[in-house]
């Protein structure tokens, strides 16, 4: 382990699970975790707060040089904070979620996004979630997890948690944004989503959280004799 703790790096589709369950692991592992989308959510909602255009790539690269995220968790999980701010609410809004494919397909945002997310976890210790983790920021990570599941069930699961908040939007939808932000990730020419060659998937159609956390958590502890890679 080189003389630090192991990173657990978790990657996958919108909607796989991926922010509850890297949460619950971290907890269990009492290691640090981290929701690199919501770093990229930070800078989109400050290129929205400064008036520029999410396709600007001139605009967002100055915008990505003065943006100070900052995360820390409490007993909500981690909290984002933008230049000061805590924002952990606001960049879950739609106009976010709708930018935020753009915005970060960028390099000058690529760059820097990887740039502190390796600061965080260089020591170790460390769950962190997105979609370029395993591949991109920590190729070397000793844990590579790829949560998937079905675009169908993914849009369920988001719908049902929407629904609980009162929000009015359709099933289908939802299901054409995870399809549409699945193709988006997935064709980027830069950090494109895709599962490193020796990830481990574990798909969660038919998994609660519970087995999700339990499943991942055999694997770090090196009992999953499932050979799924
Ligand atoms: O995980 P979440 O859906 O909140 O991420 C928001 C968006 O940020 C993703 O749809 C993706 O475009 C981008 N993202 C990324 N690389 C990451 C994490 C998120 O490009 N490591």
């Amino acid at each position: 382990m080189r003389g630090r703790k192991p990173i657990i790096a978790i990657d996958g589709p919108v909607g796989a699970g991926k922010s509850t369950t890297a949460r619950r692991v971290a907890e269990e592992l009492c290691y640090l975790y981290v929701d690199t989308g919501a770093m990229y959510r930070a800078v989109t909602l400050d290129v929205l707060d400064h008036g520029i255009d999410p396709e600007d790539e001139i605009g967002v690269e100055d915008i990505v040089c003065s943006s100070k995220i900052e995360l820390m968790i409490d007993d909500r999980g981690q909290r984002t904070f933008l230049n000061g701010k805590d924002v952990s609410e606001r960049i879950r809004d739609r106009d976010v979620t709708k930018a935020v494919s753009s915005v970060s397909a960028m390099k000058a945002v690529r760059d820097r996004m990887t740039e502190l997310q390796r600061e965080l976890g260089f020591k170790g210790g460390i769950v962190m979630e997105g979609r370029d983790i395993g591949t991109v920021v920590f190729p070397d990570a000793e844990f590579k997890i790829y949560l998937d599941a079905s675009p169908e069930i993914r849009a369920q699961r988001r719908y049902e948690e929407l629904s609980a908040k009162g929000a009015t939007i359709t099933y289908n939808k939802l299901l054409d944004e995870i399809k549409e932000r699945d193709r988006l990730n997935t064709m980027r020419e830069i950090a494109p989503l895709r599962k490193a060659e020796d990830a481990i998937t574990v798909d969660t159609t038919n998994l609660t959280l519970e087995e999700q956390v339990r499943e991942i958590l055999l694997i770090v502890k090196g009992e999953n004799e499932a050979g799924k890679k």
